[in-house]
């Protein structure tokens, strides 16, 4: 059985890992962009120098399977067209390229490697006494700007968002503004509606001077599923079935950010579940076993707060909020705890 896995991420490496253990007659390639896994839930961290979010694919992979350099340009009859001239046909494939980011111009993406990258190196070149602004009130902004803060305390730190940290409940939320504030960054409640020549603009009418601003908004997916035919949402992730196979063909199984899975936000702690869900899906239909659905499952989401510091709030299975929320070092413990494990899961094809 060829199995053919598009996208090195968590989801992708996943499926791969979890694929190789079960079905060993299964021959798998994975094809990236780029000779490394990236560790998404860490940018952040790589843009103020506080870790390293990279580690070379060869490192992720079970004995046994290869890995491609290059981008998948189209997926379709059994078969993917790499951007390198050449293709790869397919028994099954799983489609696993992640979310993107569509950054504001004048703006620097935190939220893919090269745009990580490219923060990082213009951070260390600010002088004592510069601002940054981070665009952006969900998790992505508020560990961003509390990571260059921390990092950083010689620069003023700004973030700006139409509703900073209002993805939780009261009491977390003012312990996650309480957090930002200890760390001097300043919280402007408001839309950024565009930056130029170093000044942002605000819905409100306001504007301020900005040496270097980063937007850390994760929105959108790659166009592959669109580009290929297959049937696509608002947001440009493919439909899927209750088995996550694309509902246009069963071979493609779609798992991680780019899945059209109903209720899913973008989320490392959904992408791997669903990577192996797909993977258990393909090693019960190849022994002839009836195929499961898929259930989405919340449990928390979280946000660190610098290295010291964190809230992490407790939500039902269907995304709402518990009152139960954890801050400080607990929180910190748990949050790191959550990032390793995406990694080893990644890495191992273990995993919910
Ligand atoms: C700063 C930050 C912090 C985060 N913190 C959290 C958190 O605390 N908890 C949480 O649950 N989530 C968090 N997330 C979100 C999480 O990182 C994503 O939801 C997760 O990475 C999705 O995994 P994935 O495997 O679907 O996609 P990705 O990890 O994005 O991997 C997709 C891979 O596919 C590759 N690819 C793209 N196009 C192609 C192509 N055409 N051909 C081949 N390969 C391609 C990409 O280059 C990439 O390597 C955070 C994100 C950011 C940016």
């Amino acid at each position: 059985m060829k199995v053919v896995v598009v996208g090195a991420g968590y989801a992708g490496l996943l499926a791969a890992n979890r694929l190789a253990k079960k079905v060993k007659a299964a021959e798998i390639a994975v094809i990236n962009p780029r000779p490394h896994f990236v560790e998404r839930v860490r940018l952040h961290q790589q843009v103020a120098g506080t870790a390293v979010a990279a580690a070379p694919l060869t490192s992720m992979l079970c004995d046994g399977i290869t890995s491609r350099v290059a981008a998948v340009d189209k997926i379709g009859d059994g078969s993917v067209a790499l951007d390198d001239g050449t293709s790869l046909d397919f028994d099954y494939a799983f489609l696993a390229v992640g979310s993107t980011v569509q950054p504001m111009p004048g703006s620097v993406p935190v939220g893919t490697w090269e745009g990580a990258e490219q923060a990082r190196a213009a951070l260390a070149a600010l002088p004592a006494g510069n601002t940054v602004t981070v665009i952006g009130g969900g998790a992505t902004g508020i560990e961003t700007a509390a990571e260059v803060a921390e990092a950083r305390p010689d620069l003023r730190v700004r973030i700006v968002g139409s509703a900073v940290a209002g993805g939780f409940s009261h009491r977390a939320y003012q312990r996650v503004r309480s957090g930002l504030v200890r760390l001097k960054v300043d919280v402007v409640d408001d839309g950024v509606t565009e930056v130029v020549g170093g000044i942002v603009h605000l819905r409100s009418g306001a504007a301020f001077a900005s040496d270097l601003t980063l937007w850390a908004i994760v929105s959108g997916v790659p166009d592959l599923a669109a580009r290929s035919g297959l049937k696509v949402d608002s947001e440009g992730r493919a439909l899927v079935d209750e088995y996550l196979r694309s509902v246009d063909d069963e071979r493609i199984f779609v798992v991680g950010d780019c899945a059209a899975v109903p209720g899913a936000r973008f989320a490392c702690a959904l992408a791997t579940p669903q990577a192996a869900h797909a993977a258990n899906t393909l090693a019960r239909l190849s022994e002839g076993r009836k195929p499961e659905p898929y259930a989405l499952r919340y449990v928390a989401r979280a946000v660190t707060l610098g290295r010291k510091n964190a809230v992490g709030q407790f939500t039902r299975p269907d995304d709402t909020l518990r009152r139960a929320y954890v801050t400080g070092r607990t929180a910190v413990v748990i949050k790191e705890l959550a990032s390793r494990g995406g990694k080893y899961g990644a890495r191992t094809g273990t995993g919910a």
